[in-house]
């Protein structure tokens, strides 16, 4: 039986950046034997004016019944006053939840053609590749209790840092094998000098490491791992982390290859199902334009080839394709260095080319 992929464009520059990446599909379908069904749903501000909900109740069937999703990006200034549980973020909170997306791998790729574009001098950052495994669905953004309260007179806000076991356990399998498929190396931040909860995080860790003998584990506090991204990003491979910390450290990290445009990312759950997204927002100030960069979402499908559809002969052609078209010069405005930018579907239209003028090549050998 083919397996689904299902794309939700969702608004903003979402649906020009995951048309891109659609195109991109048909050809892996059409020449290159994937053999996917695609389809399409709306999700966020655009499935809110629709249905009245960002998250229709068939889309999340849908998304629970594919093997993977793309998804482009959600929200928008239109939606802002809404009530919490129906604005376009409140899809994808859902979605991570009901899929059970515990596990966030957001890499810090820096093409070295884009070494310019970083905020740290290009020695430091050239070819930097890390992989933050981030903690999605525990920790202080879901722990209880919280809230606002008065106490003695004045108003007092709380959150709760709270990680079981298990919890641990199974974000650490998860990074402990991405670093099997990388460099072997893989550092765990914490703050184990301060709150028990890390104290915890450690141990586990520890213990889970014992089955994987091949994997060089080490552990680093949150505060000196923020300022190791800045001042010698190259020293890590793998980094895994809870939630707040992994939220923080992967922008960090993000921002030192210079373009969020570029920027994929990918959400699993135990059976290897993912939302793979760009990591970027709707970008309401470029939308309808054709001055998107469609490289992160294109990146994104090569993490969803790779990551949940075993594929990753096809996942290594794509990020060769987007190498080359950068090797040729092609830029998006937001990574050019002058006037000189083509438009999102131009982009596009450059992978696809390569794609085949590679697999063109492969035949005539
Ligand atoms: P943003 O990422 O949308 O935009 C930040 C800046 O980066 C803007 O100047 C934008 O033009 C630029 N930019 C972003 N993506 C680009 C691309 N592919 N190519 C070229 N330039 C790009 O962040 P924001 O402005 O803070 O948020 C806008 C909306 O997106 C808000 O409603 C926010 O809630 C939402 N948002 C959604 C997600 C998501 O869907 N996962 C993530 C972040 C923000």
């Amino acid at each position: 039986m083919a397996r689904t992929i299902l794309l939700l464009p969702g608004d903003g520059i979402g649906p020009e950046v995951i048309s891109e990446a659609e195109k991109i599909l048909a050809v892996f379908n059409q020449d290159f034997d994937l053999d996917v069904q695609v389809e399409s749903a709306d999700i966020g501000g655009a499935a809110y004016e629709k249905d009245g909900n960002p998250l229709p109740e068939e889309v999340l069937a849908a998304a629970k019944e594919s093997s993977a999703i793309l998804l482009g990006a959600v929200g928008g200034p239109q939606w802002e006053t809404l009530e919490r549980h129906l604005r376009p973020e409140a899809a994808l909170l859902k979605l991570r939840a009901e899929l059970d997306l515990f596990s966030n791998l957001r890499p810090a790729i820096l093409f070295s053609q884009l070494a310019d574009s970083s905020s740290l001098k290009p020695e430091l950052v050239r070819d930097l590749d890390i992989m933050i495994v981030r903690e999605l669905t525990g920790g202080i953004y879901f722990g209880q209790p919280r809230g606002v309260e008065t106490r003695g007179g004045e108003r007092v806000g709380f959150n709760t840092l709270v990680y079981s076991e298990s919890e641990i356990s199974r974000i650490a399998h998860s990074a402990f094998k991405i670093a099997q498929a990388r460099k072997k190396r893989l550092c765990s931040v914490d703050k184990a000098n301060v709150l028990e909860v890390s104290g915890l995080w450690r141990d586990v860790v520890e213990s889970v490491a014992t089955a994987y003998p091949d994997i060089e584990l080490s552990h680093m506090y949150v505060d000196n791992a923020a300022m190791q991204l800045i001042r010698a990003p190259k020293q890590f491979d793998v980094i895994v982390t809870g939630n707040m910390f992994g939220d923080i450290l992967s922008d960090c990290a993000a921002m030192l290859t210079g373009s969020i445009g570029m920027l994929p990312s990918a959400s699993l759950n135990e059976s290897a199902q993912g939302l793979y997204e760009p990591v970027h927002g709707s970008a309401p100030d470029i939308a309808g334009h054709g001055r998107a960069n469609p490289l992160a979402a294109i990146l994104s499908l090569s993490m969803m080839l790779r990551y949940s559809l075993a594929e990753s002969d096809l996942a290594d052609r794509l990020d060769q394709a987007v190498g080359h078209v950068l090797d040729s010069g092609l830029r998006t405005a937001d990574i050019a260095w002058d006037n000189q930018y083509c438009t999102t579907a131009q982009m596009g239209d450059a992978v696809i080319e390569q794609l085949r003028t590679n697999l063109n090549d492969v035949k005539e050998i």
